[in-house]
């Protein structure tokens, strides 16, 4: 069958989706999808899956999607579990030390911390062999008309699509392409940070230590025993958005270290170590915080999940939830109703209160352990002395906001 454009579409009475980003949210819409009888490509700009990373939560109504794909006995074998949470005051003193479910806001049993590449490697393995996967290439042009999408690809490649799903992160491709700079949909949140690895120098095991100064965060993870690589996470307040980063993204790793640095010139502690480490680290991640906030997550023919659709930032610890649930709820849409535009609408109808929710948390104390003044980092600090006498803590939406419906039937 060849399209008005003449573009090639493929030979299926199946309906086919393209969706760009094999993280989180792509495998995942993938998974089920394929579940629904529909033919899914999925287009990733990087060579392979990403593996490596920092730890993310997965919570309450995301652990039931994890759960419903098959991959919670893995995932659960993956948990990390960390001991304590140490807070330290500018010269190294101690502050407070916690059980990290007092502070995350996380409930014993009902969520899971994992390694960014263990969930995305286990996201992975249940679409590999079941969907076209298509690495190194990413969306460059989309012209929609009456019977589907036409795909341009960046390798040149032309192909329709019946749907194309942007799940291609917080800066998607998708989006712009689609709909214009990521700018109008962008709420700066006021930090800047990066996050590397480095080696094990202080020994730690199984927890994390983080230091402060109003406006400053220097946090060490030790996810594993002590001769494992230590994450390290570099925040720092930043009241304007870098212009760099609103025009290029920042992308050049060398100004990203320079800015850093800058920020963290005089500090105490082991910071200075730290930021030493930034130099040497080859896996330097650098951003600014903040959320995607879209009045609709669909235009036509092409729909948005996950951080692509409604970053809430890692302020919230919400994002890989968002991901995961999105995807579980765009592709039940889809498979409920034959016309793309009521499924669309289906999806943004069942899960934009549960979104609207985690994002707000970044407005109710969501950034309360980056304090950016000292009378703020007072609170914080008793704030702590006093879950310590107390460890009182307040399940997130994450676990009651959305009661996850049934899969739809399958084909
Ligand atoms: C430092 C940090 C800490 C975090 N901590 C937590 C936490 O504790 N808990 C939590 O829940 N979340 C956390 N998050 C957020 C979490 O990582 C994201 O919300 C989550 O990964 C979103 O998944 P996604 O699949 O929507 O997008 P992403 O994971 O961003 O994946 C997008 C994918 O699309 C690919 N891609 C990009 N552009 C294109 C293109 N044009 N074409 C094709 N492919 C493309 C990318 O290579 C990538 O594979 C944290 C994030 C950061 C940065």
């Amino acid at each position: 069958m060849t399209s008005r454009s003449g573009t090639s579409r493929p030979h299926t009475s199946r309906r086919t989706v393209l969706i760009a980003g094999a993280s989180l949210a792509g495998p995942t819409l993938a998974y089920w999808l394929h579940r629904y009888g529909f033919a899914v490509t999925v287009v990733e700009k990087a060579h392979a899956p990403r593996g490596g990373g920092y730890p993310i939560d997965v919570r309450g109504t995301a652990v039931e999607v994890v759960r419903r794909m098959g991959i919670l006995p893995r995932l659960q074998a993956a948990h990390i579990d960390t001991g304590r949470f140490t807070f330290l005051d500018a010269d190294g003193a101690e502050v407070a030390t916690l059980h990290p479910h007092a502070v995350a806001g996380s409930v014993e049993g009902q969520d899971l911390e994992v390694a960014r590449g263990d969930l995305t490697a286990a996201l992975y393995e249940t679409v590999r062999d079941a969907v076209e996967l298509v690495f190194d290439d990413s969306i460059d042009r989309l012209d929609e008309h009456g019977h589907g999408v036409d795909v341009t690809f960046r390798s040149g490649r032309q192909r329709t699509f019946d749907v194309v799903v942007g799940a291609d992160g917080m800066h998607s491709g998708t989006r712009k392409a689609l709909l214009g700079p990521e700018e109008q949909f962008h709420r700066y949140l006021g930090y800047a940070f990066a996050v590397f690895t480095m080696p094990n120098t202080l020994g730690l095991s199984r927890e994390l230590v983080m230091w402060n100064t109003p406006g400053r965060a220097a946090a060490l993870y030790a996810t594993g025993d002590t001769t494992d690589d230590l994450h390290a996470f570099l925040n720092f307040h930043q009241p304007e958005r870098p212009l760099d980063v609103v025009r290029e993204g920042l992308r050049d790793p060398d100004a990203q270290r320079d800015l850093v640095a800058g920020a963290f010139a005089g500090a105490g502690w082991e910071v200075p170590g730290i930021v030493e480490a930034m130099h040497r680290a080859d896996d330097l991640f650098f951003d600014t915080a903040g959320q995607i906030r879209m009045p609709s997550w669909s235009s036509g023919r092409v729909a948005f999940v996950g951080d692509a659709a409604y970053a809430p930032s890692f302020l919230t610890g919400q994002g890989s939830s968002l991901a995961l649930v999105g995807a579980y709820m765009l592709a039940r849409s889809l498979a409920m109703h034959g016309d793309h535009v009521e499924a669309f609408a289906a999806y943004e109808r069942d899960t934009r209160e549960f979104v609207t929710m985690n994002q707000a948390l970044v407005d109710k104390g969501g950034a309360r352990l980056f304090p950016t003044t000292a009378e703020a980092l007072e609170r914080r600090n008793a704030m702590l002395r006093e879950l310590v006498a107390m460890p009182a803590t307040t399940p997130q939406p994450a676990h009651s906001a959305l009661v996850l419906p049934k899969p739809a039937p399958t084909a």
